[in-house]
């Protein structure tokens, strides 16, 4: 690995209204100010569950029913609390990396009939501009090595092990689709390689029948 480029300058005790976690803050020479909320003790060698999460302004604040990032966050955090151990990684990748205006641009674009990666084309950016170094080395600093990955996207997979995070194993998870979602959750199935069939029913849930 390069000299690593993301360094932990803070952390205390955060109680959650899913319960208790360790936070840290992790800063980057582009000054973005990552977060792991840790529980347990993850650095113990043992497979740590894991969930990157990339910051989404519209879905885990406002709710947003354009995407399904909020409730992913809340279903991650019930899952940790659940197991008693883990990390939640939050990446602050807005947009998949494309930060808000545009990410906004591009809703504009959907409201004209484009779907999500073909409005990111239109406005001369990548369907994906997210990156998982910073992610693979807020885990090594907290200790994990190998990760049992909360996930149903294989770039993700492939970008931890690519900066020397091990992926033992990957973990479903379950976000049940809604009318405002369904073509969002679709495209990224179809044209994005997330992992979703047999993960939500996507085409019954079209006629409102799931
Ligand atoms: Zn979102």
């Amino acid at each position: 690995m390069i000299s690593p480029s993301a360094r932990r300058v803070a952390e205390a005790n955060l109680p959650t209204r899913y319960g208790a976690f360790e936070m840290f803050v992790y800063d980057t020479p582009e000054r973005k100010e990552h977060v792991a909320l840790t529980l347990g003790a993850i650095g113990d060698g043992d497979p740590a569950l894991v969930r990157v999460h990339s910051e989404c302004l519209t879905g885990d604040v406002f709710g947003s029913n354009r995407c399904d990032c909020g409730e992913q966050l809340a279903d991650s955090l019930r899952f940790l609390q659940g197991h008693g151990r883990g990390v939640l990684l939050y990446l602050r990748q807005e947009g998949r990396g494309i930060g808000l205006a545009n990410k906004i641009s591009a809703y504009a674009l959907q409201e004209q009939g484009l779907d999500t990666v073909e409005a990111n084309l239109a406005l001369g950016l990548p369907e994906d501009m997210r990156d998982y170094r910073v992610a693979a080395e807020m885990l090594h600093d907290l200790g994990v090595r190998q990760a049992r990955l909360l996930t149903n996207n294989p770039a993700k997979i492939e970008g931890l092990e690519r900066h020397g995070v091990e992926v033992v194993e990957r973990v479903p998870i379950r976000v049940p689709p809604n009318p405002s979602n369904l073509a969002y959750l679709r495209t990224k199935r179809e044209k994005m390689g997330h992992l979703l069939q047999g993960v939500m029913p996507l085409e019954t849930a079209q006629d409102g029948s799931a």
